[in-house]
């Protein structure tokens, strides 16, 4: 059984086995990681085998500080400005990889570019110090399933395929990362997160355009943002999105004071609206819920403000055909 307390002594163990170019989960504000040697082709290998990720799909290296990831990747004034404000932090930026950065291929897919991102959870902090090396970490689940909140979501995907799963109890945001490219001046955001856009906008004082405002009108070209596949974070019963009323057999998943009645299984993922709580209990609901085994789970609609946009993505991908 690879879950263990995160305790100094199993936090250096962990971070030894990663050094040998074993996979450690561990948590982060966002959600659970998988993590091997960034600068490790073979380990990295490991992470897509774990998760059946499809290997188009870059992974984001999790680096201690500024100072580690500017050894990685080249950081324009704007991209420094964000990582001052925001790191440690759930904001993952997409920089031009440095050519010394030592980061693998396989974690880059052979893009030009890398993500990178300071993570703020103490047991983060502490492996990444006592590792010393850059750690590549996706969500440790299988490849488009429901993103992990808690150790034993974990072990329920992968099993004893970590060498270490450090149980740092439920993690604070419960949704991944913010995405932006800083790679250019004019910063597009390739996937909305746990970092309300609004808040880096307000520190670059200009407007930050999403991925699908920002297709070139003379190619058609969209920035990249390989990965964000259609299909995603699915948990096995179907989703009924924007569900005002209830059908036989479905579970609810609800938001709010005002819930439809409902005799079968049903979560709030908070009572009083407030989108932030709703973030950190999405992905744990839709497990429990889906546990149940539903004929769908129908979900009540989401704003789509601050935080609401990066839940409705999840529930987007969550709901499109598999
Ligand atoms: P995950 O590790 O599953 O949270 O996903 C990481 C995501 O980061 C990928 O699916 C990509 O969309 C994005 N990403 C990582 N590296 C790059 C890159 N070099 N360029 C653009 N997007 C990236
Ligand atoms: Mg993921």
């Amino acid at each position: 059984m690879p879950l263990v307390k995160p305790t100094p002594e199993n936090i250096a163990a962990a971070a030894e086995a990663l050094r040998l170019g074993e996979l450690v989960a561990f948590p982060t504000e966002t959600v659970y990681g998988l993590g091997a040697d960034a600068t490790n082709s073979r380990a990295v290998a490991r992470v897509f085998e774990a998760k059946g990720r499809p290997r188009f799909n870059p992974l984001i290296a999790h680096v201690a500080d500024l100072a580690s990831a500017e050894r990685i990747a080249y950081f324009p004034p704007h991209a420094h400005k964000l990582a001052e404000a925001f790191w440690p932090g759930p904001l993952t930026l997409v920089l031009r990889r440095r050519p010394t950065g030592k980061i693998s291929d396989f974690v880059t897919v052979g893009l030009e570019t890398v993500a990178v991102r300071v993570p703020a959870h103490p047991v983060a902090s502490a492996l990444l110090a006592a590792a010393a090396i850059p750690i590549a970490a996706p969500s440790a689940n299988r490849s488009g399933h429901v993103s992990p909140t808690l150790a034993s979501h974990v072990y329920d995907d992968l099993g004893d395929l970590p060498a270490f799963i450090l149980d740092g109890g439920p993690t604070a945001h419960g949704l991944e990362s913010t995405i932006l490219d800083a790679s250019e001046p004019d910063v597009v955001q390739l996937r909305a997160g746990a970092l309300d856009l609004e808040a880096t906008e307000r520190v670059l004082g200009t407007r930050i355009r999403r991925a699908a405002e920002a297709v070139d009108p003379a190619t058609g070209e969209r920035p990249i943002a390989p990965g964000q596949l259609a299909s995603h974070y699915a948990p096995g019963a179907p989703l009924r999105l924007d569900a005002t009323d209830l059908r036989p057999g479905e579970a609810l998943l609800a938001l709010g004071p005002d819930v439809p009645r409902h005799a079968g299984p049903t979560i709030n993922l908070s009572p009083t609206g407030d989108l932030v709580e709703a973030g950190a209990n999405l992905f744990a609901a839709l497990r429990a819920l889906d546990a149940a085994h539903p004929t769908a789970i129908a979900v009540m609609p989401i704003p789509d403000t601050g935080i609401g946009e990066a839940i409705n993505d999840r529930l987007r991908r969550g709901a499109a055909p598999r």
